[in-house]
């Protein structure tokens, strides 16, 4: 029954199917899991103690009935009615057009009725406007009350009576999939119970318990999906590189510096990984400067030293050239043949590194989505690192790993909430970079009211004058570039004239710059031509210049947290005292918690977390890219704790039996297949 289409339903026919199918609602299961997203208190309460503002439900005796007929205005019809009880009285007010239907109608004097509504006071009466009369989907001794989502064509009233008719229907179909251990072990409800008090509850503890319960199954399915992905992927056998030779033991000579205890720890997994024989797919978190990039090139140096091929792919034209050059600049010496591909080079350029990558001449290509053009192939490719995942998707991982069976390595700009990452990586193994390189001070963060831009800019020119260099940032926001870019262009004009910056060298970089010109400022910024960098938030991601120490941020109160910790990120990476100076006047209260946020805290991971709360997984994230799943109940905001038990319980489940394939996990399997997150085997089992 919970595959049968709505139209099933008594009342429901195509249009009303088509309404339905608007809210993503295709069968009577679907209905089942539409939850409320509120309820009403159908507890009546004294009309002395209800105030303005409140929704409230209560009963009463009508006193009196006045309908008034407006003829101007289209046939309007108000009815009005006192209701009264034993502490007070209040108006009931029902506006219709046209003859039939009102519920005004209805009522009739000296009759005891029980309303629901919202209140205002009017001219010091209490006035209840259009209020829904208790009825049959509105039984008496139900006290909460669904409201649920809706859609044109849709009512409360008939979505109210069609859920509950599902769940009639439904009953015998609703299969228990968790054993009693598990039930008891986590203070689940059964999911009978839990269908039963999600829409009718019997108080808001039990509408929560039965919320967590559903959300429960919705995140147990979502993490067999992705642990059972993982597991079979742990099964293939990949390509094996070799122990770190001469190659890899020079490279890691040479570096300028020593290794963090992280990083170390790092290499330590990515090399285990390599060498065994099974593919590699790994998750390298580490917040901004923690040094990530080090581990990338160290995965690289393995593969080349085995006869593979490495790639490296960034989300945009600066990243990519930026790490081109540093892979250049410690592979060069060591012979290796590294190239750059991206949208920038000519036709005839691109043809021939892909030529040259084909014959396998060139053993490291960094470049960005222009690698996931068809003609670009591998002779033989070994290592796939993706840089600043989260911005390039999914889909486009997955795309880059099928040109070869190379391992993967993942690595994220930005610490992603525990929650977030096992949602969209969950598939993958996870490393963490906890600290920062040894030496490097917190960044002096500072929230300054743009009146005192003028002691900014003074601040500015004496850090500028002991040799250091600054960036000013400016909002770029979608659909305004136009407006934005000239802010920061003429921002530049306007700042090169002032006294102040008199003999102060000002350069501007902005995204509609040729990726040309881009590279040519950015050069000429890290070697320290410019003195002060007028930009927009294309340098948020991976620009790396330790001799810039100030961070100024115009309209900060536009910027997500993690976006201004990525801004943030680009100070702060030598061993000097950086600054990050937060100009803004928040308007919401969302934007001056931001702010505190950043002034407050260092910690990528926490500013993370704060952001997923304030904002939600999407804006975190990217709307379109975020690969998250779709998620009918479960808020990533705040079922972190569920999901975290039932990645547990799936552990557990898939560690006893891979391919679910026992005949208790029949249930299971086929509330899996119905969620379309697996597919099945005709034996039954998974796959
Ligand atoms: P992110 O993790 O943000 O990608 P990067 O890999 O770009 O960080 O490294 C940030 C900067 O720190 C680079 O200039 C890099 O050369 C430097 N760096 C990396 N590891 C160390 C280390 N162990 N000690 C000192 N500097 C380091
Ligand atoms: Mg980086």
């Amino acid at each position: 029954m919970l595959d049968a289409p709505v139209q099933r339903l008594p009342g429901v026919g195509k249009a009303r199917a088509m309404a339905l199918s608007r809210l993503e609602i295709e069968t009577l299961g679907d209905l089942l899991t539409h939850a409320p997203r509120d309820y009403e208190d159908w507890c009546p309460r004294p009309i002395a103690e209800v105030t303005d503002g409140e929704s409230v439900c209560v009963r009463g005796t009508v006193e009196d009935i006045r309908q008034q007929r407006f003829r101007g205005s289209r046939g309007l019809v108000v009815s009005k009615a006192a209701l009264q009880d034993s502490t007070g009285s209040i108006e009931l007010v029902w506006f219709r057009r046209g003859r039939y239907g009102a519920k005004g109608n209805q009522v009739k004097r000296g009759q005891n009725i029980t309303v629901y509504g919202s209140v205002r006071r009017d001219q010091g009466t209490l006035v209840m406007h259009n209020p829904e009369i208790a009825s049959q989907t509105v039984p008496r001794d139900a006290q909460l009350i669904p409201v649920y989502p809706l859609t044109e064509g849709v009512s409360q009233r008939l979505m109210r009576s069609w859920i509950q008719t599902a769940i009639k229907v439904c009953w015998d179909s609703i299969e228990e999939y968790l054993g009693i251990s598990h039930i008891e072990q986590l203070g689940l409800l059964g999911r009978r119970e839990a269908f039963k008090g999600l829409h009718r509850p019997k108080s808001y503890a039990h509408a929560m318990a039965s919320r967590a319960r559903l959300v429960f199954d919705e995140l147990l399915c979502y993490q067999i999906a992705i642990l059972s992905a993982r597991y079979r992927q742990q099964h293939r056998i990949g390509k094996s590189h070799g122990p770190d030779g001469p190659l890899v033991s020079q490279l890691m000579e040479s570096l300028p510096f020593s290794l963090t205890d992280g990083q170390r720890q790092a290499m330590a997994e990515v090399a285990a990984d390599m060498e065994s024989t099974r593919p590699m797919g790994r998750l390298l978190q580490g917040d901004v400067g923690s040094g990530k990039t080090i581990v990338a090139i160290y995965g690289l140096a393995k593969t080349v030293e085995a006869g593979y091929q490495g790639v490296v792919m960034a989300p945009t034209e600066i990243l990519a050239q930026q790490h081109f050059a540093q892979i250049t600049s410690l592979f060069a010496s060591q012979g290796i043949e590294v190239r750059l591909l991206t949208g920038g080079l000519s036709n005839h350029e691109k043809a021939d590194v892909c030529r040259r990558l084909q014959d396998g001449t060139v053993q490291v290509v960094v470049g960005t989505q222009a690698l996931l053009e068809p003609d670009v192939r591998f002779a033989n490719l070994g290592l796939v690192v993706v840089d600043e995942e989260h911005r390039l998707g999914v889909l486009q991982r997955q795309a880059l790993a099928k040109k070869g069976s190379g391992d993967l390595l993942v690595m994220t700009a930005t610490p992603i909430p525990r929650t977030l990452a096992l949602s969209l990586y969950g598939d993958l193994d996870m490393s963490l970079i906890k600290e920062l390189p040894l030496g490097r001070l917190p960044v002096d963060t500072r929230w300054i009211s743009p009146q005192d831009r003028d002691k900014v800019y003074g601040f500015l020119r004496d850090q500028v004058k002991r040799g250091h260099q600054a960036y000013i940032v400016y909002p770029l926001v979608e659909g305004e570039e136009t407006t934005k870019l000239a802010a920061a262009k003429t921002e530049a004009y306007r700042l090169r004239k002032l006294p102040v910056f008199a003999d102060v060298r000002i350069g501007l970089l902005h995204g509609q710059m040729s990726s040309q010109e881009k590279t040519s400022v950015i050069e000429e910024f890290s070697q320290g031509h410019w003195q002060i960098l007028v930009t927009t938030s294309v340098i948020e991601v991976g620009i790396d210049v330790p001799n810039a120490t100030v961070m100024v941020i115009e309209h900060a109160e536009r910027f997500g947290l993690a976006q201004l910790h990525q801004l943030r990120g680009r100070v702060g990476r030598g061993t000097a005292q950086s600054f990050c100076l937060l100009m803004g006047e928040p308007t919401t209260p969302e934007a001056r918690e931001r702010l505190e946020f950043m002034r407050e805290t260092q910690d990528g991971f926490v500013l993370a977390e704060a952001d997923l709360r304030l904002r939600g997984p999407g804006e975190i994230l990217g709307v379109k890219q975020t690969g998250l799943p779709n998620l009918r109940m479960a808020d990533l905001r705040h079922d972190g704790g569920i999901m975290d038990k039932a990645r547990h319980v799936a552990n557990q489940i898939l560690g006893d039996d891979l391919f679910l394939s026992q005949t208790r996990h029949k249930p299971l399997v086929r509330e899996l297949g119905r969620r379309g997150v697996v597919s099945r085997k005709h034996d039954g089992g998974l796959y």
